[in-house]
């Protein structure tokens, strides 16, 4: 079945933006060669820049956040590991059992309804007892911000007693950082702060930084050979992907800052949601970013109903569960639309 382009405010997700007019300009300004032999000038400028930004040593442009996870967890793990993560991370509910499929590794969920954990949580979860039996816990993964656990920027100190405490478990750190912008944006912090002392670091470029396509692994130098053989063992090497790592360094230089915007965008709407909609339980968070989170409580419409009537009136958001609904804010919305959203959600109560 094709699916046509959604028409109206597109709330679903902030992988919903187009590249701008001057994004794309630079675009087609950018200098090209075989990124496979490693000679596209623009690739290798962004993979220096993100490297930079991530306070790593190196990076690969990839097509994808999900083979940055999916590369990270090889590096990191073998066959048989327990690689410990939050029960709702990206990498356990929508990578299609990446981690199994590609690495043999098993994912031990830690249970948190925020996708965030203490060091206390990483130490229960850790296995001490060593047998040929058990599987051996060789690395943690963190998400920031946290996705389905409700778009939440982690508390540089709990963030940071994790990490105290994986070292010394000796576990090794990935830190999937699909929006590692936002939580930098949204705790004032420098963004390599949040993602240096980690051994490898995924960054989405097609989220809020508003690129048509790509993300980077970033890592430290000891990585650079094999990261490189593995992306291209799961077909991740490019031709002349400069065109679209242009985007990538346009974005990191004009979309980073403006990410702020979208946080305000979702508190407006939070506290439309909040205040004026009573058949709407919205979910109240500590340190939120662009994400607002919903149930539908209203008893006149099923949530089926609900959804599909927002939809046929032009807005959407996306489903995380039977009734958990997701808006994300992003440069494709305006406070012109997060007004009309609202107003829409109105329109569809009282009819
Ligand atoms: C979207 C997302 C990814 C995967 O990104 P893609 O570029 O769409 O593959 C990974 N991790 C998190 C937390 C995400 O939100």
């Amino acid at each position: 079945m094709k699916k046509q382009p959604f028409k109206g405010i597109d709330l679903s997700s902030d992988t919903s933006t187009q590249p701008t007019m001057a994004m794309k300009k630079a675009m087609l300004a950018a200098p090209l060669g075989d990124e496979q032999k490693r000679e596209d000038p623009t690739t290798r400028k962004l993979e220096e820049l993100t490297a930079d930004l991530l306070g790593q040593e190196d990076a690969l442009f990839l097509p994808s956040a999900t083979m940055g996870n999916i590369i990270a967890i090889r590096l990191l793990c073998q066959p048989g590991d327990e690689l410990i993560a939050a029960k709702q991370s990206h990498i356990i509910m929508a990578e299609g059992g990446g981690a199994a499929v590609h690495s043999g590794v098993l994912i031990k969920p830690i249970q948190t309804n925020t996708g965030l954990f203490t060091e206390q949580d990483l130490h229960a979860a850790f296995r001490f007892e060593e047998s040929p039996r058990y599987p051996a816990s060789t690395a943690v993964s963190v998400e920031n911000t946290t996705n389905l656990g409700g778009g939440l920027a982690w508390k540089t100190e709990t963030l940071q007693a994790v990490l105290t405490k994986a070292k010394e478990l000796k576990l090794k750190r990935h830190l999937d950082g699909a929006r590692l912008c936002n939580a930098a944006i949204k705790m004032n912090v420098g963004i390599a702060e949040l993602s240096q002392e980690f051994d490898t670091v995924t960054l989405c470029l097609s989220k809020g930084l508003g690129c048509p396509m790509g993300a980077v692994l970033a890592f430290k130098n000891n990585f650079s050979l094999q990261a490189e053989r593995l992306k291209h063992l799961f077909g991740g090497a490019m031709r002349q992907s400069g065109m679209t790592a242009a985007a990538g360094i346009y974005a990191l230089k004009n979309h980073i800052e403006r990410l702020v915007e979208d946080h305000k965008h979702a508190e407006i709407f939070f506290k439309k949601l909040k205040s004026e909609i009573e058949e709407i339980r919205v979910e109240e968070h500590e340190a939120s970013t662009n994400m607002v989170f919903f149930e539908w409580q209203g008893l006149h419409l099923s949530s089926d109903q609900f959804y599909q009537a927002c939809v046929n009136q032009g807005l959407r958001f996306s489903r995380t569960d039977h009734n958990r609904f997701r808006a994300v804010m992003h440069l494709g919305v305006s406070r012109k639309d997060v007004n009309l959203a609202a107003e829409v959600l109105k329109k569809v109560i009282k009819n």
